[in-house]
């Protein structure tokens, strides 16, 4: 197939409703992945996060599953997400990143994991790209050999998510750790079937019930998300994109060694 370009996945308005993936055969059929297939018991997991609530959203019932099981995993934010209300009178950028920092350590101590655990990289929200070189060196000098590494997807649409995965990519080459990569914006400018997305590469963890609870109290904690802006502009997080991510499931492209998950994969 033709490579996906960035413009072709356009994340405005509502994007697929959950009840069209709901009544997609296919996403039932996703072959599941046991926790321990995805990081081994005594392996440490990296979750790097380009804005302050990816983790969540991506992966929070695995970060409440790791804890749990006595592997608490490092969470790197990359930005702070000090972009997501551009012209408010309410929040000025050092502000929002004060405030979304804070909303980062409550909501991943809703999952089980300390302050420490969690690396700020303050890269400046929206231009990720422009730091790749910086980001790459910053994540090769924390990644140890074997680390189990997760991070958004290379061709998840938004331009920070795409490249946070090709800066952890490229560290991962380095370190010599496997690479998941777990769709966000995906759900909301694809559809059910889309060619552009490789399907056959995605694995499915179910979480557990108290992953679950925890997943929903720690989305919780990132109210600056969740609320109309002073602007005028809806909520960063819509309803309707909280409960696409708020399934039992999360979902992980699996690693290609040497190759990259995402744009110009084939679809299946
Ligand atoms: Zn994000």
């Amino acid at each position: 197939m033709e490579p996906v370009s960035a413009a072709s996945r356009v994340i405005q308005g509502q994007g697929t409703c959950e009840a069209q993936w709901q009544a997609w055969p296919a996403l039932h059929a996703l072959p599941q992945i046991g926790l321990a297939g995805l990081v081994p018991v005594g392996v440490r997991a990296v979750i790097v996060a380009p804005h302050p609530d990816d983790e969540v959203l991506a992966s929070g019932g695995l970060i409440a599953m790791l804890a749990a099981r006595g592997d608490p995993p490092l969470v790197i934010g990359v930005t702070d997400g000090d972009a997501s209300h551009p012209g408010s009178t309410r929040w000025s950028p050092e502000e929002l990143a004060a405030f979304r920092h804070e909303e980062a350590l409550t909501g991943l101590g809703r999952l089980g994991i300390e302050p420490q655990n969690y690396l700020r990289l303050s890269l400046p929200d929206g231009r990720v790209q422009a730091h790749h070189a910086q980001l790459v060196e910053s994540l090769v000098r924390v990644l140890r050999a074997g680390d189990a590494v997760l991070s958004t997807w290379a061709a998840d649409g938004h331009p920070d998510h795409e490249a946070t995965a090709l800066a952890v990519s490229v560290a991962c080459a380095a370190a010599r750790c496997p690479h998941w990569q777990s769709p966000v914006w995906l759900w909301h400018w694809a559809a059910p079937g889309d060619r552009r997305v490789p399907w056959a590469q995605l694995r499915r963890l179910r979480l557990t019930p108290d992953a679950q609870r925890r997943k929903h109290l720690a989305v919780q904690a990132h109210a600056s998300q969740l609320t109309a802006q002073d602007n005028g502009a809806p909520p960063v997080l819509a309803p309707s994109a909280v409960q696409r991510l708020l399934r039992p499931f999360e979902y992980f492209f699996m690693p290609l060694p040497g190759r990259r998950a995402g744009a110009g994969e084939s679809g299946a």
